[in-house]
């Protein structure tokens, strides 16, 4: 669909811009993205896709806003505690932008939601923005199965870190190459460990870039981990090594 009016205006900022353009805001705005997770990542990730225009948005999340939450989780307000997050969410981002179409998703997620929009192929890319994993086992095999990007992320304390696969280009390396899948250790997480919300920004503000990149076809960072130390101000950059044994990217599963 061609841009109208409201749209030349919105999106001046990235018409002027030449690996943008009129063409790169019609991939933006033909997308459908799913964002798993409305917690300290999802909210700046929903915020700027869809300042942005990525023109279907689904958000997956079935918890209710908590006082608890309002320090990192910047898309809710005191008096929507108690309410479901991906509903506060859903109206404050048609308020930012009408003109996108965006879907609350109540519940966890799992391989239905996973599989795309009804009536549609798979998403254009999936965001994890989620902070267990099971969650994330879940979301990189179905991505990995559906040759859907992943664009993954977590930040505990004052230490974030991102990762990315794009999984219609390669088939080796994802999520369960790097992370121990046999571990019962219980993972740090926010609720237990407490976490900066800047920290959480920034990775979110990362995770958005990176599906920018990814929906505008120049990704080129599959499996590269990024890690950011807000304490020091100091960022390592590492590439991720194939699993030879990984379970879902290994021999048996090309
Ligand atoms: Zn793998």
């Amino acid at each position: 669909m061609p841009l109208n009016d409201d749209d030349f205006m919105r999106y001046s900022r990235h018409l002027l811009m030449g690996d943008i353009g009129e063409a790169g805001q019609e991939k933006l705005t033909q997308a459908k993205v799913l964002i798993v997770g409305l917690g300290g990542l999802g909210c700046p990730v929903a915020l700027y896709l869809a300042a942005a225009g990525v023109g279907h948005i689904d958000l997956c999340d079935p918890d209710r806003v908590d006082k608890t939450n309002l320090q990192r989780q910047v898309l809710y307000r005191t008096e929507d505690c108690g309410e479901l997050k991906v509903a506060c969410a859903k109206d404050r981002l048609q308020a930012l932008n009408s003109g996108i179409t965006v879907n609350a998703l109540a519940r966890e997620v799992d391989v239905e939601i996973l599989a795309g929009p009804p009536l549609t192929e798979s998403y254009s890319a999936v965001i994890d923005c989620t902070d267990n994993v099971a969650a994330r086992q879940l979301i990189n095999t179905a991505c990995y199965q559906q040759k859907t990007p992943l664009i993954s992320a977590a930040a505990v304390g004052w230490e974030g870190q991102i990762v990315a696969f794009d999984f219609r280009h390669y088939r080796r390396l994802c999520f369960s190459c790097i992370i121990d899948y046999k571990s019962t250790e219980p993972m740090m997480n926010c609720a237990n460990s407490g976490v900066v919300g800047p920290v959480l920004g920034v990775m979110g503000s990362l995770q958005s870039t990176a599906v920018m990149r990814m929906l505008l076809g120049f990704f080129e960072q599959h499996g590269e981990l990024q890690r950011y130390d807000g304490k020091r101000g100091q960022w390592l950059t590492m590439q991720c090594a194939v699993d030879p044994r990984c379970p879902i990217c290994g021999p048996t599963d090309s």
